[in-house]
């Protein structure tokens, strides 16, 4: 696969969108346009963040992940499962007893991305440690990751060199599994339990990778369902809790709630959220602010990954279930699974810039459509109502020097001020008609 083929998650059901332009004013990479009455992505700009499904009235965008089924092409199946599952069900304080309820679904082992937390906070911590020259941004939300490949790519090198924690928890995960049970790896499937498209993209395709970790990735909107099912209608009693090894009270924080303060202490550390509050943020680094920060973790939902696409529950009540049962959690544990012995919690590949289609690969060719741009641009009032398909007026002018399809009367306010002169000059020359023509004209 090119660098330049990129694989999306999200996807647009132009039957039953509306073109309301929605979508548009939401997207953080300026990546949708409507196009004869209907949404449309640009794949090049698109990060999968998720934002304009949640906008869209009417459930037009979605993300098109795997079935449950798939796991059945595989003998044994894992499962690594956001820890922001705890927080979904009310009867939260039965948890280990819930995440039993996993085999019912046919998953022969499951465990918390919260491991891949623990394994490697010790790697980052020995890496900052040497490294205090600059702030440094986790791996850990996809979208921020491509946020920067795609329009901050100055601020690649500020990005952690290593795994996000879903990668570590996969990893650790398949290579416990297959020394315990002597299982060959051809046998395995290794899935993981997304609160997000993001990390469901990025399951896909992994940023800094050569080859997929996981062989496919479910909603946790589907399984919070499905176990909702086998709670209510089969009878299931709740009696026997799963074992839950190496979990921490502050790895579960920080993979769920991204408190990476706990997980940190020795360090300046600050979680960001919301995608807005992650642009701003990452602007002030690149304009060399914020230089005592040690490490920053961002990401694109509101309130981190309790606030995904794929949750059901409201975000604070699903933060305060969480806290309350990470406390029960010891502070420490006596050894850190030793998966990062070799350089498995390394990148395998480093992350590079994923720059949007260029103007113009001749740079000649790309001054000149920039000056067109800009000429077009004055022409236009500078009000970003979206109303002729694209997010904004210099969007608007880009594509009209870029793509042929778009006109500058696909704005309103052209249009009216073009028809009104059109209107005041068939005035003007209805009245300088010659009144013995006109005359002549009648009879
Ligand atoms: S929000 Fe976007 S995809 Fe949804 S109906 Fe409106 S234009 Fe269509
Ligand atoms: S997923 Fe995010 S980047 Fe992609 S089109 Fe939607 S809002 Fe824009």
């Amino acid at each position: 696969m090119s660098e330049k083929e990129y694989i999306h998650t999200v996807t647009i059901n132009k039957k039953r969108c509306i073109g309301c332009t929605r979508c548009l004013r939401v997207c953080p990479t300026k990546a949708l346009r409507i196009r004869n009455g209907k949404a449309i992505i640009l794949q090049d700009r698109c990060i999968d963040c998720g934002e304009c499904i949640r906008v869209c009235p009417q459930k037009a965008i979605y993300s098109k992940i795997d079935d449950l089924d798939i796991i059945n092409n595989y003998k044994h199946k894992l499962l690594v499962y956001s820890s922001v599952l705890i927080g979904q069900f009310k009867k939260y304080k039965n948890f280990k007893k819930i995440l039993n309820l996993m085999s019912y679904l046919g998953f022969d082992e499951i465990v918390g991305v919260d491991i891949g937390a623990l394994i490697i906070s010790d790697v980052i911590r020995s890496f900052l440690k040497h490294n205090r020259d600059k702030t440094y941004i986790t791996t850990n939300c996809p979208a921020v990751v491509r946020l920067i490949q795609v329009k901050y790519p100055s601020l690649i090198d500020n990005m952690l060199p290593f795994k996000n924690m879903m990668d570590v928890a996969g990893e650790y995960l398949k290579k416990e599994y297959m020394k315990k049970n002597q299982v060959k790896e051809k046998n395995i499937g290794l899935f993981y339990l997304s609160p997000c498209p993001s990390k469901a993209q990025a399951v896909y395709q992994p940023e800094g990778e050569v080859k997929r970790i996981f062989d496919g990735v479910f909603s946790m909107e589907e399984v919070y369902n499905n176990l909702r099912y086998i709670m209510e209608k089969k009878d299931i009693h709740l009696d026997k809790d799963i074992e839950l090894e190496n979990v921490t009270e502050s790895s579960l924080k920080w993979s769920t709630l991204g408190d990476v303060d706990s997980q940190f202490k020795d360090f300046t550390s600050l979680r960001i959220d919301g995608i807005d509050n992650v642009i701003e943020f990452l602007e002030e680094i690149e304009e060399g602010d914020f230089k005592e920060i040690d490490l920053v973790d961002m990401y694109s939902c509101q309130n981190g990954c309790v606030g995904g696409v794929f949750t059901n529950e409201n975000p604070f009540v699903c933060e305060h279930r969480i806290r309350h049962i990470a406390s029960s959690f010891p502070d420490s544990v006596d050894e850190i699974p030793p998966i990062c012995e070799g350089d498995y919690c390394s990148l395998s590949k480093p992350l590079k810039p994923r720059p949007v289609e260029p103007i113009d690969k001749n740079m000649s060719n790309a001054v000149k459509k920039m000056k067109e741009i800009e000429e077009v641009f004055k022409k236009l009032p500078k009000l970003n109502c979206s109303i002729c398909g694209s997010p904004t007026c210099y969007n608007l002018a880009e594509d009209i020097v870029l793509n042929e399809d778009v006109s500058i009367y696909d704005c309103p306010v052209v249009l009216r001020r073009n028809l009104r002169n059109m209107a005041k000059d068939l005035f003007e020359m209805a009245g300088r008609i010659d009144p013995i023509e006109e005359k002549k004209d009648k009879e």
